[in-house]
């Protein structure tokens, strides 16, 4: 696939899938843009990453940060073609003992920062009538997950907003779709006890943890040209896990 021209936006992506989605996409011949919390990483990642990736420093759940990110991005890139709701976290608990800062941090973070990234990409799109969305769901957003109320709604919530702006801003061509992937090998799954990986990896058909490059493919095929009448979708991207 060539995006040779193509500015990328991907939130979340000094580290984990997001910057393996940032790499993907720059040796393919886009120009990406690492957004994250810290400065230090993004412009680490960002010089990696060469091809005229830049770093900028925006926290999703902040709308002035997004505005900025996105004036940033149009100064220094002139245009917004893909962008990638990648940035996630998880306060994992059972829900009867769930602290109400836990349930707001991860809404904040995984749902709210996705509308706010998406509402200010959308704009800059509908000038353009070109743009593809793609936001990072998981299976628990379809599935649930005991002690995970928090990411599950969140993830769920991802895929109301993923199928409500597909309808919105279709005839602009500008798709919007989601990945729901399972169990992928970064940070975030690091922090798991080895019991429960191992439980959820035994249901894997696939006999193997995911990795973000499984993830950054599936996301590849939803920014192409070649995708251009899918919206609205979710791509399950989970060794069989969920099927
Ligand atoms: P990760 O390694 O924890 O990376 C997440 C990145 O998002 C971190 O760099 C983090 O920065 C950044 N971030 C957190 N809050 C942010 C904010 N408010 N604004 C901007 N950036 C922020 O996670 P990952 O495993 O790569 O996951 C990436 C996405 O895939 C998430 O949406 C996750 O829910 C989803 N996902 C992952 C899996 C999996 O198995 N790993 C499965 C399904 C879905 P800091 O390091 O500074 O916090």
């Amino acid at each position: 696939m060539d995006f040779t021209g193509k500015v990328v936006v991907i939130t979340g992506s000094a580290r984990g899938i997001g910057r393996t989605i940032a790499e993907v996409f720059a040796r393919h011949g886009a120009r990406v843009v690492i957004c994250d919390l810290d400065s230090a990483a993004i412009e680490q990642v960002a010089s990696q990453i060469g091809g005229g990736a830049i770093g900028v420093k925006a926290d999703v759940t902040n709308s002035s940060d997004v505005a900025a990110l996105f004036e940033s991005t149009i100064s220094e890139l002139g245009r917004v073609d893909i962008v990638v709701n990648n940035a996630g976290i998880t306060r994992d608990g059972l829900m009867v003992r769930m602290d109400e800062k836990d349930w707001d941090m991860v809404l904040d973070i995984n749902l709210k920062g996705a509308f706010l990234v998406t509402k200010t990409a959308g704009k800059i799109m509908m000038k353009q009538r070109y743009g593809r969305i793609i936001n990072i769901s998981s299976i628990v957003g379809v599935t649930g997950n005991a002690g995970q109320a928090n990411y599950s709604a969140s993830k769920a919530g991802l895929i109301g907003l993923t199928k409500s702006a597909a309808k919105e801003l279709a005839a602009r061509s500008i798709t919007v779709n989601a990945v729901a992937p399972g169990f992928i090998e970064t940070e975030m799954t690091r922090e798991m006890p080895e019991a429960a990986r191992e439980d959820f990896l035994k249901r894997v058909p696939i006999r193997r943890p995911g990795t973000p490059d499984d993830v950054a493919s599936a996301v590849m095929f939803l920014a192409s040209d070649e995708a251009s009448y899918v919206t609205g979708q979710v791509l399950t991207v989970d060794g069989g896990l969920t099927m």
